[in-house]
């Protein structure tokens, strides 16, 4: 929505919610026993939550493992990771996705660590693809994407978010510490010319660091019409340094390339996507603001998340963990996956709290849930 100046208002999400501190959900409760004033969870249709929320959206971490030590998300040195024996294997993963579509997910992304370091990913692709699912999404840093495109599309994934957060060689690499900017730019043409489209751009914008290139990133989404997202820096950091000085905003984000090429609201928060989009008034292409501190969407969220060791988490920033892991290997049923799907949906606060001053940060970190 343009104002009189020609500059974006940004328009805020249309479910207000209150927010609580919490490192767990509500206890679930009993689906039977509701009284009055209370929802009962239902134990069919779609997964629902207290507040009418809708999931069907699952981010699927595949590996915690990952080929870079990006500043904002691990450290140099001394990153712990999960046995291999505690990760979900490929069949495990199919049937928790196979159950979830049936209880209305139609969205599928896989993440982790980095996904491309997990052997053998186009085979897993393949058997999700089957599934059936509307989207079948992956993010990734870039650096094995070139060597993998071919497979991963012909496996059936539809498209792919590339991470990068510099177009400058050198700072390129001081923030990922490892890998290059070639490869990944590379990439994504190759993933391009395969068809994993529309490609979509991750940018973690870091103050003093990177922000003097979003007009940069603007001019790179306008010349390759490449949807570029400008992602808040989220207090999910494996180190725990986050401060809430370094993220930028993306109100400043919005405001700084809206005066050089005016925008226009491509969606609002009317939708369950996390990214704002905004369009180039003269048609050349579009951006993406995750502004998950400053302006949070949780009131429109409909996302799931199933970790590399099998826990279903009902939002990045709870510590509520059900460990479909034991079902799986304990011998448990769909059915059983399923009740563990809608107790987590129906634990899920109405929002993350960052902003409120008792919020705590989740045990495990980013890489470790599945960004
Ligand atoms: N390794 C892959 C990659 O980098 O794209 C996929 C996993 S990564 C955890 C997913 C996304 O989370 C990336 O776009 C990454 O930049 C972002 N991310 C990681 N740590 C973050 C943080 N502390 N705040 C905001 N975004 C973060
Ligand atoms: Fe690896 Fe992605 Fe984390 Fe960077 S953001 S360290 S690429 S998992």
């Amino acid at each position: 929505m343009l104002n009189e100046q020609g500059a974006t208002t940004v328009v805020t999400a249309p479910v207000s919610v209150a927010v609580r501190p919490h490192r767990h959900g509500p206890d679930a409760g009993s689906s039977s026993t509701g009284h009055s004033g209370t929802p009962v969870m239902p134990e069919e249709g779609p997964l629902i939550d207290r507040y009418g929320r809708v999931h069907n959206d699952l981010r699927i971490s595949v590996t915690d493992r990952c080929n870079l030590r990006c500043v904002y998300c691990m450290p140099e040195e001394g990153m712990t990771f999960l046995p291999r024996a505690e990760l979900l294997d490929f069949d495990e993963i199919v049937r928790v996705a196979r159950v979830a579509r049936d209880l209305g997910v139609t969205s599928l992304r896989l993440t982790g660590g980095e996904p491309l370091v997990r052997k053998g990913l186009p085979e897993l692709v393949s058997n999700l693809a089957t599934l059936g699912f509307d989207d079948l999404a992956l993010t990734t840093n870039g650096m094995e994407l070139a060597r993998q495109a071919s497979s991963l599309a012909s496996a059936g994934l539809t498209r792919v978010n590339v991470s990068c957060d510099s177009l400058r060689a050198d700072r390129f690499e001081s923030i990922r510490r490892r890998g290059d900017l070639r490869t990944v730019l590379d990439a994504m043409d190759v993933a391009e010319s395969v068809g994993l489209s529309p490609l979509k751009v991750n940018v973690v914008l870091l103050r003093g660091t990177n922000d003097d290139e979003i007009l940069d990133f603007a001019a790179f989404a306008r010349d390759t019409a490449r949807i570029v997202r400008f992602i808040e820096f989220m207090p999910l950091d494996a180190e725990g340094k986050w401060e809430r000085s370094q993220l930028v905003p993306g109100r400043q984000v919005l405001d700084r390339i809206a005066a050089v090429w005016p925008l226009e609201v491509a969606s609002d928060h009317a939708g369950p996507a996390p990214a704002e989009r905004f369009r180039f008034v003269d048609g050349r292409g579009e951006i993406g603001l995750i502004s998950s501190v400053t302006q949070p969407f949780c009131g429109t969220c409909n996302r799931l998340r199933l970790t590399a060791d099998g826990a279903i988490r009902n939002c990045l920033f709870s510590d509520d963990e059900r460990t479909v892991r034991d079902v799986l290997r304990g011998g448990g049923s769909d059915a059983d996956i399923g009740q563990m799907f809608r107790r987590s949906v129906w634990a899920k606060f109405p929002g993350h709290a960052i902003n409120e001053p008792e919020f705590l940060r989740p045990a495990r970190s980013m890489s470790m849930i599945g960004g």
